[in-house]
């Protein structure tokens, strides 16, 4: 059920504030009723009517809600005075910031309604970083050994995420490195799984070719096979993450653009909100998980994070069955050119059932500002991107069926930055380099913790928090 009042402002709970408005229609979600001394509103007013029925159109289908799997989810509208106050205040929405709204709803208990999640678009928009139908998921990554320990608590978390969502986020496929003998990325591969003890498989040049003919591969190319590893559905995960935090009780503002945030002199932070409206909320706490937009929120990160476009394309393959998921891992795929180089190129197989994703990655520049972000990868980049992709699979008409331009933010050392401000009110992860989706249920739940004090199991401040960071980079 989707409403839309206050310049387009949607709330969405599934559970009944103490003594607050709610919709008549509510009952038959919650399973007790709404709360005694509850005020009941209209939440109807702006669904069209039916003609046929003279009944209101039913508008789930933009917000798809699986009752049987107890996932109900309700958008209804609320007055301003419903969230003045807040104990904590999760501006942003996308990757992280429904994960770490879920992980503070479940904190609340009985004060989740006190838990506010605030986002500038829809729910499970397309403006994201979070966006393009998969992501890769890998244990042993081209990023260092460091990560791995991080990554396999990840893991189990994305399990454990698919089981309450009720629906599968994690396609179970490994991962295929596949690259030159001696190349770095290869060699950090081999690196992850050594160090770790982890699950992998090695072929040499020979056993590549018979087993995945799908790759034209090089004389010396050989691969690794992650096991562990595979692909995840963002936007699946945006949306379960949402779900579930308003199923623990959390209020959700969509629409909605946070434009300040301040520290209150007697502790505390103020929320500014803009729009047709603008209102102050004032929280105990907030959590910033504004991707690409954080360095407009918070001074302290704008001077360590830039805006990278990053390309997405689809291929289609003259023989489809050979790219099925059982049969053609997710892939990293780093080929010699001719002047000694590596051209690389990353895909997932067909999840449509009639194309592939092969991505070339950053290819774009790099701005200061996600305004500046191109809307589309130019025809010339397509075509370079298309011929790789042929290159590497000649299977694979050479012209992109589908193809679309996104973003993410980038720290200078493609470390993610996750941690607290020295007051511990504003907690904040940004800077995710085109990687952070595979950490996501692990950076929502450690972002959780330190901005309610704890210190998270596996977290390194010198790394990951905004000191260590400034340092790296040289900044005071
Ligand atoms: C094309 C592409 C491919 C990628 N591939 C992979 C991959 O294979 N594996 C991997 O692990 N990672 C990958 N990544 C990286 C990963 O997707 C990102 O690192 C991750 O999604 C970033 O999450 P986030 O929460 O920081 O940002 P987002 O998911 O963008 O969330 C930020 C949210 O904050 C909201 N917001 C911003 N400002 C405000 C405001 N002022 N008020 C209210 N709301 C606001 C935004 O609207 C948005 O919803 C890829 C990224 C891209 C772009």
């Amino acid at each position: 059920m989707v409403t839309a009042l206050h310049g387009g402002r949607h709330v969405l709970r599934s559970k009944p504030p103490t003594g607050r408005p709610v919709c008549r229609h509510t009952r038959s979600i919650w399973p007790h009723g709404p709360a005694a001394g509850a005020d009941v509103v209209d939440c109807d007013a702006d669904r069209p009517i039916d003609r046929s029925t003279g009944s209101r159109a039913d508008s789930s289908s933009a917000f798809p809600v699986n009752r049987s799997a107890g996932r109900a989810a309700l958008i209804r509208p609320t007055g301003k005075r419903h969230i003045m106050q807040a104990d904590v205040v999760v501006i942003g929405l996308g990757t992280m910031g429904s994960l770490a709204l879920w992980e503070e709803a479940k904190a609340a208990g009985d004060r989740a309604d006190r838990v506010v999640g605030i986002e500038q678009y829809g729910p499970v928009h397309t403006h994201g970083s979070f966006t393009g139908e998969s992501r890769v998921f890998r244990v042993a990554v081209h990023e260092g050994a460091r990560y791995v320990p991080a990554l396999l608590k990840a893991r189990e978390r994305w399990q454990h995420l698919q089981e309450v969502a009720g629906r599968q986020l994690f396609l179970p496929t490994g991962v295929l490195n596949v690259g030159p003998e001696g190349c770095e990325p290869i060699a950090t591969v081999r690196q992850c799984v050594a160090e770790n003890d982890l699950p992998a498989e090695e072929l040499d040049t020979a056993e590549l070719r018979e087993r995945f003919p799908q790759h034209a591969v090089d004389e010396g190319d050989v691969a690794v096979l992650d096991t562990l590893s595979g692909g995840l559905r963002p936007e699946l995960t945006v949306l379960s993450g949402l779900e579930l935090a308003a199923k623990a009780g959390a209020t959700i503002l969509t629409n909605t653009p946070v434009t300040g945030i301040a520290r209150d002199p007697n502790g505390g932070v103020t929320v500014t909100i803009g729009g047709p409206e603008p209102q102050t909320i004032h929280a105990g706490r907030a959590i910033v998980t504004a991707g690409s937009w954080a360095g407009r929120l918070l001074p302290g990160l704008a001077d360590l994070l830039t805006v990278h476009p990053l390309s997405l394309t689809w291929f289609a393959p003259h023989h489809i069955e050979l790219f099925t998921p059982d049969r053609f891992p997710v892939f990293l795929r780093d080929r010699r050119t001719d002047d000694g180089g590596l051209e690389h190129l990353f895909g997932v197989p067909t999840l449509d059932g009639f194309s592939i994703k092969a991505s070339a990655g950053s290819l774009f520049g790099v701005f200061d500002d996600v305004a500046e972000v191109p809307e589309m990868p130019g025809a010339d980049k397509l075509r370079e991107i298309g011929e790789i992709a042929h290159r590497f699979f000649p299977d694979l008409n050479p012209e992109p069926v589908r193809a679309s331009m996104h973003h993410d933010a980038f720290t200078p050392d493609d470390a993610p930055i996750v941690g607290v401000d020295d007051s511990g009110t504003i907690a904040f992860a940004a800077g995710m380099n085109g990687n952070g989706f595979k950490f996501a249920p692990l950076f929502g739940a450690w972002v959780s913790e330190l901005s309610r004090g704890e210190t998270p199991d596996l977290y390194d401040e010198e790394w990951y928090g905004l000191a260590g960071h400034r340092a790296r980079a040289g900044l005071a």
